[in-house]
């Protein structure tokens, strides 16, 4: 606010001059809006689990624990949704972390080539299941980068754990590493359902998810896997993209600095 009259000093003289600060709040304004809006999501998302085990507890105690082959399947139902929550309490948690970009520790060397070939057994049995072969395919020198090496599997994890989820049986996934002039550049392709192209502009976003109905039951995850791998993504100051075609498969592309 400007003062026309300019407001007198104690002892009745004028000031010799006058100090504006302009602060321009519209970042804060919209980080506030970014939290709230946050909150409430992440409360939604705990709501609905607990919503359903509450329900089916209440069936069990009018009546439904007397027959043991329903009682049976309701618990499983119930134990699932616990299940649930954790995973949305853990992944909340570690994506606030990876925000706040806390724990930060000394960075590690990071053998790209051998952080590949850890986090590909996790995935055996899943993928055998559904009879989905994963490949891998290093090109030239790929060498190390520096960084946390426990987040840049957990990336690379999230992103090989959709393509399996996201694939029908006898499909194949590949994993490559290359170089692309001096950026290093990992790739993790599946032949998968796809994603529809209205829906690629979001699947970053916290708990975005493209259509419930297209997984398997019990396949459901959080929408935040993806979140996650972009701040691990933007920790290493890498930049990630995606191509897909609904029904031919996904392509993630990492590139590193
Ligand atoms: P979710 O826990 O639902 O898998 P993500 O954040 O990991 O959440 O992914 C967001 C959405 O993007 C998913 O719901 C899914 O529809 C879509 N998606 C992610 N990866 C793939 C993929 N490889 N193929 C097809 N759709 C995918």
């Amino acid at each position: 606010r400007l003062y026309t009259n300019p407001i007198l000093e104690r002892d009745g003289s004028y000031p010799i001059g006058v100090i504006i600060v302009l602060q321009d709040i519209t970042h804060v304004r919209k980080l506030e809006k970014v939290r709230s809006e946050f909150v409430a999501n992440v409360s939604h998302e705990l709501k609905t689990p607990l919503t359903s085990i509450k329900g089916f507890i209440e069936t069990l105690k009018e009546g439904a624990i007397r027959d043991e082959k329903i009682a049976l399947r309701f618990i499983d139902i119930i134990d699932a949704e616990a299940d649930r929550l954790v995973n949305l309490i853990n992944e909340t948690l570690f994506l606030s972390e990876l925000e706040s970009n806390k724990e930060e520790k000394a960075k590690e060397k990071i053998e790209i080539k051998s952080a590949i070939d850890e986090i590909i057994p996790l995935f055996k049995s899943k993928a055998e299941s559904k009879g989905i072969i994963i490949e891998k395919s290093i090109k030239g020198d790929i060498g190390v980068i520096f960084g946390s090496k426990d987040r840049f599997k957990q990336m690379l994890i999230n992103l090989v754990d959709n393509a399996v989820k996201y694939s029908n049986e006898g499909g194949k996934i590949t994993i490559q590493g290359y170089l692309e002039e001096s950026r290093k550049v990992i790739v993790v392709e599946d032949t998968g359902i796809g994603i529809p192209e209205e829906d690629l502009p979001r699947i970053f976003e916290r708990f975005y998810r493209v259509d419930k109905a297209r997984v398997r039951t019990g396949e459901g995850g959080t929408g935040l896997g993806l979140s996650i791998v972009k701040h691990i993504a933007m920790n290493f100051n890498a930049d990630i993209s995606v191509e897909s075609k609904l029904g031919k498969g996904t392509k993630f592309i990492i590139r590193f600095p």
